[in-house]
């Protein structure tokens, strides 16, 4: 195909205008409206500062909106609800900050254990997902984020596999683990049901305390609803040595639970909601 100049120009131009909108999102600020990793790491960095930025899920909504805006005003900065480059320095110092409490978990053992496994799927969603893939994947996240605070993990599963109860129980016994974090999803008669529960040893103060702290956490970094703090009777509770958890999160029996357990942007701000209560409990008793 040949083109004359004109028409060379104008292509050339044409192409400039379809990259100009990528070019400028990659510079752009971010506003109400907004969506993406960079709204993200900015709701990310308001959590870890103090703020409520709402879900971190990478929306810049209404609540991130009035986040914003509390952080500008705290750092004295111009108050205008957009992470622009003087409110994206504070944040990054935040960020940054953070950052450099190195290790603040080194010296201790956590043992993960993603529910079911292997043949047993666990809970079905109405949507045919499987419990079993989406406490593997948060399981998965959180692990990554406790050995980058210097802990060492012990998984009880890292596959689609399904040890046995006693098998779970032991591994955490033997390696003398400082904290047993079980993770599931629900599921109810009702499909209504949705939000976190999390369960605790029955008469046991740490586990309870960590049980509080986790739902605090996980209701701040995935904004669900919290569906109850409780004791319960579960075999890998009443067998384990050391303070231990059962985080239940979601309804599989709720169409939006199912729906957004399968993002991976979920599954990574639930695993940073069970990390932050998981290094509260460890760091601050
Ligand atoms: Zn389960």
């Amino acid at each position: 195909m040949r083109f004359s100049m004109r028409s060379r120009f104008a292509l050339l131009s044409l192409i400039a205008i379809m990259l100009l909108p990528q070019i400028c999102s990659a510079a752009a600020l971010n506003g109400y409206g907004d969506r993406g990793t960079a709204v993200r790491d900015a709701q990310q960095a308001l959590v870890r500062s103090g703020f409520n930025p709402g879900p971190v899920d990478g929306v810049f909504g209404p609540r991130t909106l009035a986040a914003v805006k509390a952080f500008q005003k705290g750092r004295g900065l111009a108050v205008d609800g957009v992470v622009g480059p003087a409110t994206l320095a504070a944040l990054g110092t935040v960020t940054l900050a953070a950052r450099s409490a190195r290790a603040p978990l080194a010296g201790k053992t956590i043992v993960i254990d993603p529910g079911h496994g292997g043949y047993n799927p666990g809970a079905l969603g109405v949507d045919g997902s499987r419990e079993e893939d989406n406490v593997l994947a948060i399981g998965l996240h959180l692990r990554d984020l406790l050995t980058n605070a210097g802990a060492q993990v012990l998984m009880t599963r890292s596959t689609d596999v399904e040890p046995s109860l006693a098998q779970r129980v032991s591994l955490a016994n033997t390696n003398k683990a400082a904290l047993y974090v079980s993770v599931h999803n629900n599921s109810y008669k009702d499909p209504a049901a949705s939000g976190v529960m999390t369960f605790s040893r029955y008469g046991d103060a740490r586990s309870q305390k960590v049980s509080t702290v986790i739902m605090e956490e996980l209701k701040k970094w995935t904004g669900m609803t919290n569906k109850g703090v409780e004791q319960g009777n579960y075999y890998v509770l009443r067998n384990t040595s050391m303070p231990a958890v059962i985080a239940e999160i979601g309804f599989m029996t709720n169409w939006s639970d199912v729906r957004i357990l399968k993002t991976a942007v979920f599954r990574r701000s639930a695993a940073e909601g069970l990390y932050y209560g998981i290094l509260r409990f460890l760091t601050q008793g």
